[in-house]
């Protein structure tokens, strides 16, 4: 591709585009009977970080008849160099234009990256509105965590796969093996009907959205009869083999090790969290297959560094069992866990992993105040915390990072300042046991309330509010000489907007894109007034999505996605937080009865057995 090499040299880090790195695959593209380009809507280094597209580049490229590719986002100085060239997007192993792929599958993991999947498409060369494409181009399909409200790409995305793709990808090459035979006679809307009866596979484009006088969401109907009313979550019974043969970047990403996905799910609880109930139940990888696949990440990458994956690490069931067999059987590897519950077990645990230097611990009490924490459900005693700081102090630790988030339901002015109280509890704590002041890093977050949590239907806390949270976090943490980050409220309201939004909220998307607006995750991009002028052009208000309390009896644009737990689970859960009452961990305690048991009637029992075994 000599006209390629006529731009790289212009552009900052070619090895983006390059492909060609160790353990990617090239099939022959002319014998391959089905092309699959599988895109991240961020730069490179983002985008080798996923671990969902590995998965699926290994299983889709297990096939003999298919093939799948990797693209990401080009960089602003790569894609002006495209554009004056002529250079339509293109895949990483063959560089083959996108739109010579039958399927192009976008992961949608963070509300500021959709500008971006428009740009690709653009880039492409594709229509981005799903409308104005015809049988002769690729078929889009998105999943990810985002997919779960996918009402607001609606307009740019065929079809949306609900849940773990693993358990529907081979239902979903199926379908499209049979039609791409039929050869020209099918149109697509044929293979759409047909995809719409495979269970949890959304054709947006099959539905019609209905609103009240007042603005709000009133329905969403099926126009076809293949089209099912609600779209279950599809969810693995048993975690896919890891991958243990990952493409392997050759310039820095942001995780630049191996990564072995332990545990998939986590029933603790949290009410603002959106995890803990999409990706429910907990589903365990044995310890016997995480062993083995360390040793083929280093036999097959050569990495050093592996990180042991899970959104709560410490609750696997024998982790410091796991930890010392890797420990013992590759003693030249590093190890790293991330989120690690606030307790002195996960500090012994740290200090277990080998050749770990003790550069940082990283905690997310969330709440400054032991009330604030119990009704968010998430329940950790300050003496607990205090005690497990005190832990990490005492064996040398001094560099602690703390996440807070600001604006959660019930936060009254006084869970602040228990902040900045905690803060300067531990700032002694760590004087008392090293003589010298700790590092303490402050990292504070707006609330975004998430569909199909607890907290589904409350307002974001707005501009003035924060503001004034600001301001005396500032004065009472520099006092004790600390400098805290925080996120910017003007993303934090978007990515609020845009998560709880409807279907209209593909115009305000489309909008700002055309404005110029991409890579709006990136600070040094987010022009906050594209997406103004965008809200304002569609005659909607980023507000009305973000910052008004819904009542709990109004429709919302994502019921028809049912993730399996109910939405009656979810209202009692908020009652709960309002009350500041408790919900225990259903894997130590009694099932909640959150609504899975309607799908997998043994699923408390299996988690049950789980405890017994640790
Ligand atoms: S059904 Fe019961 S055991 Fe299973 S995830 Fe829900 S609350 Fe937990």
């Amino acid at each position: 591709m000599t006209y390629l090499n006529k731009i790289l040299y212009q552009v900052t880090k070619p090895a983006r585009y390059t492909g060609g790195e160790w353990n990617s695959v090239v099939k022959d593209w002319d014998k391959t009977f089905l092309r699959i380009a599988l895109s991240y809507p961020d730069l490179y280094e983002i985008g080798m970080s996923n671990m969902a597209l590995p998965i699926l580049y290994e299983l889709l490229n297990s096939q003999p008849d298919v093939l799948a590719e990797r693209v990401y986002a080009p960089w602003v100085d790569m894609e002006a160099a495209m554009r004056t060239a002529g250079i339509p997007l293109f895949s990483l192993e063959s560089r083959r234009p996108l739109k010579d792929f039958d399927i192009i599958g976008f992961s949608l993991g963070y509300e500021l990256t959709y500008t971006n999947v428009l740009n690709m498409l653009h880039l492409a060369q594709i229509p981005v509105l799903a409308s104005e494409r015809n049988d002769s181009h690729p078929v889009i399909i998105a999943g990810g965590s985002c997919a779960l409200n996918p009402e607001p790409m609606a307009d740019f995305i065929d079809s949306f796969i609900i849940g773990d793709g693993e358990e529907v990808l081979f239902e979903l090459l199926d379908c499209f093996r049979d039609w791409k035979r039929a050869g020209t006679g099918a149109p697509k809307k044929e293979l759409f009907r047909q995809l719409a009866t495979i269970p949890g596979i959304y054709l947006p484009a099959l539905y019609q959205v209905e609103y009240q006088a007042d603005g709000s969401f009133k329905r969403i109907t099926p126009g076809v009869a293949q089209a099912k009313a609600t779209i279950q979550r599809r969810i693995v019974a048993k975690l896919p083999p890891p991958v243990t043969k990952p493409v392997v970047p050759y310039i820095e990403v942001i995780h630049d090790r191996g990564a072995i996905e332990i545990q998939r799910g986590c029933n603790r609880g949290c009410r603002f969290c959106q995890a803990g109930t999409i990706y429910r139940p907990v589903r365990q990888r044995p310890q016997s297959e995480v062993v083995q696949a360390a040793g083929e990440l280093i036999a097959n990458c050569g990495y050093n560094e592996v990180s042991l994956v899970s959104l709560s690490t410490s609750d696997y069931a024998g982790i410091d069992e796991l930890v010392a067999k890797l420990a013992h059987r590759y003693p030249q590897l590093s190890l790293s866990l991330p989120s690690l519950r606030i307790d002195s077990f996960s500090v012994s645990l740290m200090e277990a992993l080998p050749s770990r230097r003790k550069s940082g611990l990283t905690f997310a009490p969330e709440a400054g105040s032991e009330r604030l924490r119990r009704s968010i459900n998430k329940n950790i005693a300050e003496s607990e915390l205090l005690k497990t700081a005190a832990a990490a102090f005492d064996r040398g630790w001094i560099n602690l990072k703390l996440y807070f988030m600001l604006g959660l339901p019930t936060e009254t002015i006084d869970d602040i300042e228990d902040i900045i109280q905690l803060v300067d509890k531990l700032n002694s704590l760590g004087r008392k046991a090293s003589g010298k002041r700790p590092r303490l890093r402050i990292s504070l977050s707006t609330f975004v309330p998430k569909p199909h949590t607890p907290f589904q239907w409350v307002a974001q806390d707005n501009e003035e509010s924060l503001s004034a949270k600001h301001e005396l976090l500032n004065l009472g943490l520099r006092r004790k000489g600390i400098r805290p980050s925080w996120s910017d409220p003007a993303v934090s309201l978007l990515e609020a907007a845009l998560s709880r939004g409807d279907r209209r909220l593909g115009k305000v998307i489309h909008r700002a894109w055309q404005a110029g607006s991409t890579f709006d995750a990136w600070s040094e991009h987010f022009n906050y007034g594209n997406w103004l002028g965008a809200f304002e052009e569609a005659g909607l208000e980023p507000s009305f999505y973000a910052q008004r309390e819904r009542p709990l009896d109004e429709p919302l644009p994502w019921a028809h996605i049912d993730v399996g737990v109910t939405t009656a689970f979810l209202k009692q859960e908020y009652r709960r937080a309002i009350e500041g009452i408790e919900t225990t961990d259903c894997r130590y305690e009694a099932c909640n009865l959150c609504g899975l048991e309607r799908w997998q009637p043994d699923c408390h029992h299996q988690q049950q057995g789980l405890t017994q075994s640790k």
